[in-house]
């Protein structure tokens, strides 16, 4: 391609709240990287804590920086060593970079390297025209994966990866917390055989929300009794697999409550804080808890790949789509609590 200098992107630019549309150069690449031009992008819960400056992303995100990390598009540029790509190949891409002399990188537990450093949160962002990646974190798109889906990719790896956590083939799945995460994970336990499905939240619209992606069960945890819905689904105990994806510590009580003995519960969800947690309960419940951070790298790309090519179907949790000129009000929706993912048009 004949290479702009210039392009354009979004940036936390100073340490307050918000994000700008700036000029940047377009990426150098290296011999083993890939320079990737963007064509969709999703907004993230993640990139909301970016644009409010709360206190993690003070921690966390260095300033200035071009952020956001859900995104599809095209290989425009490869260096010299890049090996099974070509230029024009559609992909997405694993946005945590890793090291690779940590013990768990060296034994191919690439998701647990300790020292992984994410894009849009501690590296130069996909919120852009365009992006420079290892080629190593590379993901080609079939073409049955359009771009949008393409874009959101990265959350439902989140969502394959905690719902694969355990066996779900014909057990009563929990899900706390009905974001576009929790509403992808219940999707995804309902494609892989789960009996039944309940998601609760406290959240009318993103409940209905969830019973239009998929057939689930969707409870108001503020108006409705969980432990009622058990008998009136004739499930004889409480449920064998919980999916915790609110961060909020009363949907986490009310997880261990309804579990059956011998329960598991993986949480991808993030508490604001310390929470007290009733660890007695957990103990004479016999309870797995599994943490799960990122995706695996790069097994859950295979399997969510082929579970949306055998039929697992998820485009209703996009319900908003703007042009990137718009971004303000793609993230004025999502900060106002109702949408499910906002994907924003960089072409
Ligand atoms: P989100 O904030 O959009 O959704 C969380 C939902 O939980 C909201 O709809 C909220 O109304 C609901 N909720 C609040 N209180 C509740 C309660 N008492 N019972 C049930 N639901 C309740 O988040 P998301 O983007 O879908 O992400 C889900 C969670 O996963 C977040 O906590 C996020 O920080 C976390 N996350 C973790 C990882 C990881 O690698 N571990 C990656 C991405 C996101
Ligand atoms: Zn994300």
């Amino acid at each position: 391609m004949t290479r702009p200098n210039e392009m354009r992107a979004l940036a936390k630019t100073e340490p307050a709240e918000g994000l700008d549309m700036i000029r940047a150069p377009v990426p150098e690449i290296s011999h083993d990287d890939v320079l990737i031009r963007i064509n969709k992008t999703g907004i993230c819960g993640t990139d909301i804590h970016i644009w409010n400056w709360d206190d993690w992303a003070q921690r966390t995100v260095p300033v200035p920086l071009i952020t956001g990390h859900e995104f599809a598009g095209e290989i425009v540029e490869m260096g010299r060593d890049v090996e099974g790509l070509s230029l024009g190949q559609r992909c997405s891409g694993e946005g945590h970079l890793i090291g690779k002399t940590s013990r768990q990188s060296r034994a191919g537990k690439f998701h647990l390297d300790p020292e992984t450093r994410g894009i849009g949160v501690n590296e130069q962002g996909a919120f852009a025209e365009y992006l420079r990646l290892p080629a190593f974190n590379v993901v080609p798109l079939p073409d049955s994966i359009d771009d949008e889906i393409g874009a959101i990719l990265d959350p439902l790896g989140n969502a394959v990866h905690t719902a694969l956590s355990f066996d779900l083939v014909g057990e009563d799945v929990l899900v706390t917390g009905a974001g576009p995460i929790g509403i992808m994970a219940a999707a995804v336990a309902r494609h892989v055989g789960a009996r039944h499905v309940v998601i609760t939240d406290v959240n009318a619209d993103r409940l209905a929300l969830a019973a239009r992606v998929a057939d689930v069960v969707p409870v108001n945890v503020a108006e409705e009794d969980l432990a009622a819905v058990i008998p009136s689904l004739k499930m004889k105990q409480g449920f064998d697999v919980g999916l915790e994806m609110s961060g909020n510590q009363a949907a986490l009580d009310q997880m261990v409550e309804t579990m059956t003995m011998g329960g598991r519960i993986a949480l991808l969800g993030i508490p604001p804080g310390k929470s007290p947690v009733d660890w007695s309960r957990i103990v004479f419940k016999a309870i797995t808890i599994k943490g799960v951070y990122g995706r695996e790298i790069f097994e859950t790309w295979y399997k969510m790949i082929a579970m949306l090519e055998n039929g697992l179907d998820v485009r209703a949790v996009i319900t908003h789509r703007f042009s990137v000129d718009d971004f303000r009000r793609g993230f004025d929706e999502m900060r106002a609590g109702h949408t499910g993912k906002v994907v924003l048009d960089w072409t």
